[in-house]
């Protein structure tokens, strides 16, 4: 929106907004004031498209009014109901429904209010199963670099975006990263999954636990199937498949973070799904509400919990953790209401259906002026641009501004402009979206 706007704008004073230049915003306030399907309405009533699905976390598109009045009837029947040793029964129901949208096996669910402490809670699920299990030098944490785990102590220590965490130093001891799987230099342009080096990248990690730690020493290694926020990093094939075989063999817990990948991303379920590995914890969040209400979960394998349950001194609290708003009724009730959306319009099998198409059209901005690469999978692109010099990022952001002046929402980071549209999305508006980035790249390169 422009300055010379004649809408009364909010006073900005005293809002700080995460992740957000918030100096830069108030001089360029982008507003919106309502949403239905794949639009947003701004707050000059211009119809802007949704092409990040909010921030990943609007799958079946806005105003769904199935949850809308889920959530409605629920707070005037159970607004709240105490987490901790009481509960309600659409916490248990919600439970259920979210294991079986899980792939097999995993199916005991812990929930939490955000992706961020999905990431903490599995990290410390993870920590004290090796401890009940009386393995208590089993401690190290492994991430990835350039990996995304929300905002707290855990996700920023093993995440790997540097920037998310200079300004707060590293968070936790105990924590290592393995390399990054992106290599532009070989595999700039790919289709989809690359389709070569996945299990020697892999095979990196063993080396890495074998010379610098001893393997049993490791809790866990955290990964996202797909890297998301790090600008749409797709690993190459094979890759996952040998973490888990090398996580199995020396008794690593293998956690997927599928807070961008779950509900449909890649046109499956999950992560786990698209790539055939199945790991011992699954975290979410962002779908599985469709957006609406804060709810997190993760889901763990059977033995896990089992073994909390089994090990735990008879009466004893198994696992020492929760949070006041752990599984709260209109949170339940969104999940729920979303689980049916995904049921009656299959919506995972529409991204699947849509992706040739998708991938076809994000690949065509190709040979514009500083792309640099393009990868794409499911639902997802990204599109990287060469970094002018001194001036890292400014690519990418004047390419924002331009598409939001020109009607479509993008996400950037870094250099990279991410798509990741409403799974209700149409061909049409696929082109749309792509046409408009490419006049918006012509017009600001
Ligand atoms: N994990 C991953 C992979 C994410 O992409 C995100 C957010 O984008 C998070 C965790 C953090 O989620 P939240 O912002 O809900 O805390």
């Amino acid at each position: 929106m422009s300055q010379s706007s004649p809408i009364k704008l909010p006073n900005m004073s005293n809002y700080w907004m995460p992740f957000t230049a918030n100096r830069q915003f108030r001089s360029m306030p982008r507003l919106f004031k309502a949403a239905k399907g794949n639009y947003f309405t701004s707050i000059d009533d211009r119809q802007i498209l949704d092409g990040t699905a909010g921030l990943w976390c609007v799958p079946a598109g806005h105003g769904r009014t199935e949850i809308a009045t889920a959530v409605g009837n629920q707070l005037l029947t159970l607004d709240y109901a105490p987490a901790f040793q009481s509960s309600h029964p659409l916490a248990f129901e919600a439970a259920e429904r979210v294991a079986a949208y899980m792939p097999e096996g995993l199916d005991r669910i812990f929930f939490t209010n955000s992706g961020s402490e999905s990431a903490d809670t599995a990290l410390k699920i993870a920590l004290a199963y090796h401890r009940v299990c009386g393995n208590p030098l089993r401690n190290k944490l492994i991430g990835r670099e350039r990996g995304y785990h929300g905002v707290n102590f855990g996700g920023i220590a093993v995440g790997g975006i540097a920037g998310n965490r200079k300004a707060f130093g590293n968070g936790l001891a105990g924590v290592d990263h393995i390399r990054n799987p992106l290599d532009i230099a070989k595999n700039a342009f790919t289709k989809g999954v690359p389709a070569d080096g996945g299990v020697a990248l892999a095979n990196e990690f063993e080396q890495r636990i074998l010379t610098l730690h001893d393997p049993s020493t490791i809790a866990a290694l955290i990964v996202e199937p797909m890297q998301g926020s790090a600008g749409v990093v797709v690993p190459p094939a094979g890759y996952l498949k040998r973490l888990r075989e090398i996580c199995t063999q020396y008794g690593i817990l293998l956690i997927f973070d599928e807070v961008i990948t779950g509900f449909g991303r890649l046109g499956t379920k999950f992560g786990a799904d698209y790539f055939d590995v199945i790991p011992d914890i699954i975290t979410c969040a962002k779908g599985l509400t469709n957006g609406v209400v804060p709810m997190g979960a993760v889901a763990v394998k059977r033995e896990i919990y089992d073994a909390f349950m089994e090990k735990s001194p008879a009466g004893a609290i198994e696992l020492p953790h929760g949070y006041t708003y752990s599984a709260i009724p209109i949170a339940c009730a969104a999940a729920i209401a979303t689980l049916n959306i995904f049921a009656a319009e299959r919506l995972e099998d529409r991204a699947a259906g849509l992706s040739a198409y998708f991938e076809q059209a994000a690949h065509s901005l190709k040979g514009l002026p500083m792309v640099k690469d393009i990868r794409n999978i499911g639902l997802v692109a990204g599109i990287e641009f060469e970094v002018i010099a001194g001036k890292a990022g400014a690519m990418a952001f004047a390419t924002y501004l331009k598409c939001f002046e020109m009607g479509i929402h993008v996400r950037f980071t870094g250099d990279i402009i991410a798509i990741s549209p409403p799974l209700t999305i149409e061909k049409h508006e696929i082109d749309r979206i792509f046409n408009t980035l490419a006049d918006a790249i012509k017009s600001v390169a």
